[in-house]
């Protein structure tokens, strides 16, 4: 295959579609798939040249695979980091990222407001194996400061978190973080490559659910784990190959299509979100809107510090609690019901009875998820025709 390096000056558009191009001696146009488990040797010198890593060649997809790479250069090329991984999961990435580098008897702080399978790894798997797990509300600095005041391993947060899109303090965060001897991981799901780069901000290690927007379309799972290649090649991969948390080349293939077109999606379905939360904040049935692009959002100057653009989704409350939010819901003719996100189509989540359910009632007051919350991933629609259909839920509320 041949590599054309990338040209320094190509600006972000273009990279999604050339960056670490590389092609077979056939010259396809578009991305080679290698839908292939193993490798042939043309010798058992270079099989054992390979082993000894004396020469590269491809071994085993598990390790690595040429339409896997290519997916991990783009990914790198798009976030600024020296190298990326991908896994099989957004959750794979984060697991991976977190039991990687952690050992019994260290300490791991996270912030509380984190997608319901993060929590569970913090709160549940790590004191398994004997992790000391502290959880800390992301907007509360002496809180930081005091979870940070003894050595740490790991810190994970999420900003914009799930589903309350509050923002956290990255370089604030990071700067703590690192006087405690910590990895700072930043899942940068909500805000996307495109509008967050956390490595800038201090962090260490970024994780990519590909599921949401980089897929985007609602057909591959995938994650990503992406920072300094030191660490990736010493302490991620080998755990990654060697417990099989890999993405699959298909998987991979269908992921570099769709950064083809992250920006044109994730740029409209911003626009839309923004046109929507200012629709919901103007009518009766709804009691709160938070959008980080909002002046109203309580952390609305930090958001457009530390981010270039507001977000997809949108997160509000209608009046009467669990039977509004599902009159609502059940109203609904255009926008489904789906737990998913960032998708091209709009999908609305009652976090409450489904993605944080089992945090329990007490967490997620803590939270600040009601029984009226509703969690909207704002896709490609119309915005007129969204907005239609909002107006139809919201209808079904004011006739309860
Ligand atoms: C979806 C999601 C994950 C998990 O990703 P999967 O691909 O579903 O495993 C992790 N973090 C956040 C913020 C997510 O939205």
């Amino acid at each position: 295959m041949t590599e054309n390096s990338t040209p320094s000056e190509w600006r972000p558009a273009t990279r999604l579609l050339h960056a670490g191009e590389e092609r077979t001696p056939y010259g396809e146009t578009s991305e080679a798939l290698f839908l292939t488990s193993g490798f042939v040797y043309d010798s058992a010198e270079q099989a054992e040249a390979t082993f000894l890593g004396d020469v590269q060649h491809y071994q085993y997809s598990r390790i690595t695979n040429p339409t896997v790479t290519a997916l991990e250069r783009r990914l790198a090329d798009l976030e600024g980091a020296e190298d990326c991984v991908t896994t099989s999961t957004g959750m794979g990435a984060v697991s991976s990222a977190l039991l990687a580098q952690v050992r019994a008897g260290e300490r791991v702080v996270a912030s509380r407001a984190l997608f319901g399978s993060c929590h569970w790894i913090v709160a549940e798997l790590l004191p398994r194996y004997g992790v000391k797990t502290v959880f800390v509300d992301g907007a509360d600095h002496a809180a930081w400061a005091a979870a940070l005041s003894e050595p740490t391993s790991a810190v994970l947060l999420e900003s914009p978190s799930n589903p309350m899109l509050d923002i956290l303090d990255i370089r604030a965060i990071c700067d703590l973080a690192h006087k405690a001897g910590a990895l700072v991981v930043v899942d940068n799901v909500f805000a996307t490559p495109l509008y967050q780069k956390p490595l800038e901000l201090g962090a260490d290690v970024v994780v990519y659910s590909c599921t949401k927007h980089i897929d985007g379309q609602g057909r591959t799972l995938g994650g990503a784990v992406l920072g300094r290649k030191e660490w990736l090649d010493d302490v991620l991969r080998p755990f990654v190959r060697n417990t099989g948390n890999t993405l699959s080349p298909f998987n991979a293939w269908v992921m570099l299509k769709s950064l083809e077109t992250l920006s044109l999606r994730v740029n409209a379905m911003t626009a839309n979100a923004g046109r929507v939360a200012d629709f919901l904040a103007s009518a009766p049935q709804v009691t709160r809107v938070f959008y980080p692009g909002r002046a109203d959002h309580p952390q609305h100057e930090l958001a457009m510090k530390q981010m270039s653009a507001g977000s997809t989704l949108v997160a509000f409350e209608v009046a009467g609690g669990k039977a509004g939010a599902f009159a609502f819901m059940n109203a609904l003719r255009l926008i489904c019901i789906s737990n998913n996100l960032g998708d091209a189509r709009s999908l609305v989540t009652h976090p409450a009875t489904t993605t944080h359910m089992k945090i329990g009632p007490e967490e997620r007051a803590r939270l600040g998820i009601t029984d009226g919350t509703i969690r909207f991933s704002v896709g490609l629609e119309d915005a007129e025709d969204l907005i239609d259909d909002l107006r139809r839920g919201l209808s079904a509320v004011a006739a309860r």
